[in-house]
Formats: structure tokens, C-alpha cells, sequence
């Protein structure tokens, strides 16, 4: 029983789906058993094992699928008025149990809140509904000789709310930024009802950047019903290379050097000597492989490839060609080695992302491949998403347990150990898959006195604690 739900009891459910069929459209209403278990999990490895062992924890007692933010703001009210739990849910993505229910309630599926997009070619943007996919705008803007250089590796399977929700980055982001430097402004409705847009034309100095409160607030503070995104022209010009550099720590000090000497290439990705087997696989390579794009107007993008392969010269870099980079964008949508590897007896597999300074980052590196390696039959690492100061880690856990309840054991104690490990060295939890219930008992630790922050937020912005309870560390 939670404390919070007052639907535990089946009378009390259909109590909450009878007022919600009163102002939303009965059939978006969903009680059937076998739909609330799938509600249950989401693409986290965790879920994914557990629904495979049948365990269905963070079950929600009715899923209603709106269509409109009136339905939003409808369904808030019944939650609030019955002190109903509340869980907005996008595409269901979400690799680290984002949009699970740990106090059972309502799941607000976001999937068709949709709609024709509108863009302004004035001013470079476009504005669409939360629940379209990634892809399907993406593509709209295609057609119309835009882009939005946003590509999540979940493109293809998740909503641009959730982008927002979960504060994500694409894999161009060494030039394009994460979300908060796509988005322009977003539409918002409160747990109390009041709906309003916040946003910058294009920025503003009174009070703090507020289109930053909402960024990876996991729908604990409001839902997002509206965005509109920054986009691009398609690019003139793409060069990309291929490099072997012989260790690890000359690789990051080449992707350190090439983005400190203002140079932006767009992708940006050095992998360990491991994980470069996979990356460039069949060439028996020895070293690492690191993969640069550089794109935009044809002439300025030469002259970025040039300088870089100075740099990545300078530190016995070995060009292998353009093929090995061009290989990878055909792929780089690619989940099915994970996805395999789950959906066997006893595999498991598990991606771990965090963030440390360039100071931090290699002995990160070091201390979390040693901690993780003797629970995983292989594990991988790769260096992406660069700033000035640090860079994003990136470790891939592959391994087969005698049955799926030794893998669900293998992933908590994966989780604990690179969690502990890199509150242990200073770092970033997640660098941008987010918080979840995979990163929720290692919150207040890592945040130390700034998740007082976390809780005001959530205090003031929701006071009956009725937006998606038990995540962020509260
Ligand atoms: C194969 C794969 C690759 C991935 N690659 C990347 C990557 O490259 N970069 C990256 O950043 N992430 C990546 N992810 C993680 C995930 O796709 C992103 O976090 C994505 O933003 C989640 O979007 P979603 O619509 O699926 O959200 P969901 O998983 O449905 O929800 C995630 C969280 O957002 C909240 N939420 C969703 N929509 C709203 C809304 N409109 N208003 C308020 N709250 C909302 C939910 O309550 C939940 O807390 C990957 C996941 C997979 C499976």
C-alpha cells in the first residue's frame, strides 16, 4: 500500500477512471491488467529483467492517453482533487526507469499528444506538440530543408517532451549542444492547473533562465505540453575521419585539444582499446579508434578537418579514412546488441554514462573499468559529448548470468558499484540519460547540499507531491 494512493483498492480505482471519463474520453482510459504491466517498464535493463521474471512493481492503476493539454489539465485535476499519484510518460525510452510508478496512480501516455508542427524560418524554429517523436519532426524538417542536429541514439523512440523531461543530448552535441541549448521555449501545465509558456526571445536578464528549471526535471515538477526547438539548415558539408591513436589517455588529450582550441567538430567519439573492436570491427585494430565529423559551410569545415588532424597527428594519430565514421552513421540508431543480449536466459547488459572535468575524466575512467570489469563478461568504454572544461564517459556492460534472476543481481550490483565509484571520484551521476530509479539512492550523496535545492523545487511547484513521487533523490 503507498501512502500517497488513495486507489489501492479496486472501488477506489474506479472511483479516480469514473471522474477522469467524465472530462476525458472514456476509451483513452485504460484499467486492463496486461496494458498496466506494460506501463510497468520501460527500456531500462532493470525493467526489462523484471518483467521478464514477471515482477511488476511500478504498476500504475490506470494509463490515460490525452490528446490535448485540456486533457492534461484534466487529468491534474482528478489527480489533485483525489490526491491521486500522477506519472507523465513520453515514449517510454527512458533507460534508467524515468517513468515508472513507484506509487502506483495515473500514467499520463503522452504518445498522442500530437499535431501538424509549425516553423518560422525568420527566426529558425519550430514549435510541436511533447509527444511527437524525435524522428517524425526531424523528418517533417527535412523535407522542408531544415534539421534540428538534435539525435538522441533514441531518435527513433522518443518524444520530444521527454527530451526535455530527461535533459538529453544528441550526438552532435560537441557543436550543437545538449537541449538546453536547443530549445527556445516550452509550454508547461502545473499539478495545480495553471498552464503558462516559459521561454526567452531570444534571451533575458530578469530574474534567472527559467526554460532551465524543467530540464531533467523527470516530470516531477510539471508536464510539458508544447516546444519549440531551434533548427538548421541541412548541412553543406560533412568531412569525417577515422583515426587510430595508440592509448587512452593520448586519445582524450586529443579530443581535449581539438575543443580548447575552439575547433567544434560535430561528432566528437574516442573509443578505449576494447570498445574499439566493436566500433570499427573486423580490422584487428591496435590502439583506439577516434571518429570526427566536421560539417557546416564546405570551406570552413576543411579548414577545422585540417587543424584537427594536426592535433590528432601530434599525438600519433593514424588516419583509417572516412569509411569507419560513415559505417557507424548507418548504424549509430543501432540498440540490438543490448536488446539481444536482454532478451536471452540469464544476459544482461547495462550503459552507464556519467561526466567529470578533463582533470577527472581518465582516472574516472581507470577506476570505473577496474571496479565494473569482474561483474560483466566484457565492458566498453567511449569518450563523447566534449566541453572546455570535461567530457561525458560512456561504459557498455555486457555478460551472461546463469538465469535472469543472477542477471537482475549482476545489474543492482553493476549500479551500485559505478555509481559508488564515481560519487567516490567527484563526477556527474549521469551525464545525460538522467536520474530514474537506476541513480535514485545515489542522489543526495552526489548533490550534496544543492538537493535541498531539488526539494524546495518540488515543494513549491507541487505541494501535494502528486508528480511522479520517489524519483530525484526524494
Ligand atoms: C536505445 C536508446 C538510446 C538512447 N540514447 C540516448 C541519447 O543518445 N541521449 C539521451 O539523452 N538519451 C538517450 N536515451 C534515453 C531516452 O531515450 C531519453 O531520455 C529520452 O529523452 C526519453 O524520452 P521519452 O519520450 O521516451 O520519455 P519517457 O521515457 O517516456 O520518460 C522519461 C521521463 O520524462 C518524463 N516525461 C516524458 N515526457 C514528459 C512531458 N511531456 N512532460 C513532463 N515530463 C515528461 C517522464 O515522467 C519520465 O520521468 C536512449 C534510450 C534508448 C532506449
Amino acid at each position: 500500500m503507498s501512502s500517497l494512493s488513495i486507489i489501492d483498492q479496486r472501488g477506489e480505482v474506479a472511483d479516480v477512471a469514473a471522474r477522469l471519463g467524465n472530462l476525458i474520453d472514456p476509451e483513452r482510459i485504460v484499467t486492463d491488467s496486461g496494458v498496466l504491466d506494460r506501463y510497468s517498464h520501460d527500456a531500462w535493463p532493470v525493467a526489462v529483467v523484471q518483467d521478464q521474471l514477471g515482477i511488476h512493481e511500478n504498476r500504475p492503476d490506470i494509463v490515460v492517453r490525452v490528446t490535448s493539454t485540456e486533457d492534461v489539465i484534466n487529468a491534474l485535476a482528478v489527480a489533485r482533487e483525489t490526491r491521486t499519484p500522477l506519472t507523465a510518460r513520453g515514449l517510454g525510452s527512458s533507460v534508467t526507469g524515468q517513468a515508472l510508478p513507484t506509487k502506483g496512480g495515473i500514467v499520463l501516455d503522452l504518445a498522442l499528444l500530437v499535431g501538424e508542427p509549425s516553423f518560422d524560418e525568420m527566426n529558425m524554429t519550430v514549435t510541436a506538440s511533447a509527444g511527437m517523436r524525435g524522428s517524425d519532426l526531424e523528418e517533417w524538417l527535412n523535407y522542408r530543408g531544415y534539421t534540428l542536429n538534435f539525435f538522441p541514439q533514441s531518435l527513433i523512440r522518443s518524444s520530444i517532451g521527454g527530451w526535455i523531461a530527461t535533459r538529453a543530448t544528441g550526438q552532435l552535441s560537441s557543436k550543437y549542444g545538449g537541449i538546453e541549448a536547443a530549445v527556445l521555449s516550452y509550454d508547461v501545465v502545473l499539478s495545480d492547473g495553471s498552464a503558462f509558456e516559459v521561454g526567452q526571445k531570444p534571451r533575458a536578464a530578469v530574474g534567472p533562465d527559467l526554460r532551465q528549471l524543467f530540464l531533467g526535471s523527470e516530470g516531477m515538477f510539471g508536464i510539458v505540453t508544447k516546444l519549440t526547438l531551434k533548427i538548421y539548415p541541412l548541412v553543406a558539408a560533412s568531412i569525417s575521419e577515422a583515426w587510430i591513436i595508440p592509448t587512452v589517455p593520448a586519445g582524450v588529450k586529443t579530443m581535449r585539444e581539438i575543443y580548447q582550441a575552439g575547433l567544434r567538430p560535430s561528432l566528437m567519439r574516442f573509443y578505449d582499446e576494447t570498445e574499439s573492436q566493436h566500433a570499427v570491427p573486423n580490422a584487428q585494430l591496435e590502439g583506439c579508434a577516434l571518429f570526427l565529423t566536421h560539417d557546416g559551410l564546405r570551406s570552413v569545415a576543411e579548414a577545422e578537418h585540417e587543424e584537427s588532424r594536426k592535433i590528432v597527428e601530434k599525438h600519433g594519430g593514424r588516419s583509417i579514412g572516412a569509411e569507419p565514421v560513415l559505417a557507424w552513421y548507418g548504424r549509430r540508431f543501432d540498440f540490438s546488441t543490448v536488446e539481444k543480449l536482454l532478451a536471452e536466459p540469464g544476459g544482461y547488459a547495462e550503459t552507464i554514462e556519467v561526466a567529470h572535468l578533463w582533470t577527472g575524466i581518465l582516472p574516472l575512467y581507470e577506476k570505473l573499468v577496474a571496479a565494473l570489469t569482474p561483474l560483466a563478461d566484457e565492458v566498453l568504454g567511449h569518450f563523447s559529448h566534449v566541453y572546455t572544461q570535461g567530457a561525458s564517459l560512456y561504459v557498455i556492460l555486457l555478460g551472461r548470468a546463469r538465469d535472469n534472476a543472477e542477471a537482475a543481481e549482476r545489474l543492482d550490483e553493476i549500479w551500485r558499484v559505478a555509481m559508488e565509484t564515481t560519487t567516490a571520484a567527484g563526477g556527474e551521476l549521469s551525464h545525460h540519460h538522467g536520474a530514474g530509479l537506476a541513480r535514485q539512492a545515489y542522489i543526495p550523496e552526489n548533490l550534496g547540499g544543492q538537493h535541498l535545492l531539488i526539494r524546495r523545487l518540488k515543494d513549491a511547484l507541487d505541494p501535494a507531491g502528486i508528480l511522479n513521487p520517489g524519483h530525484l533523490g526524494l
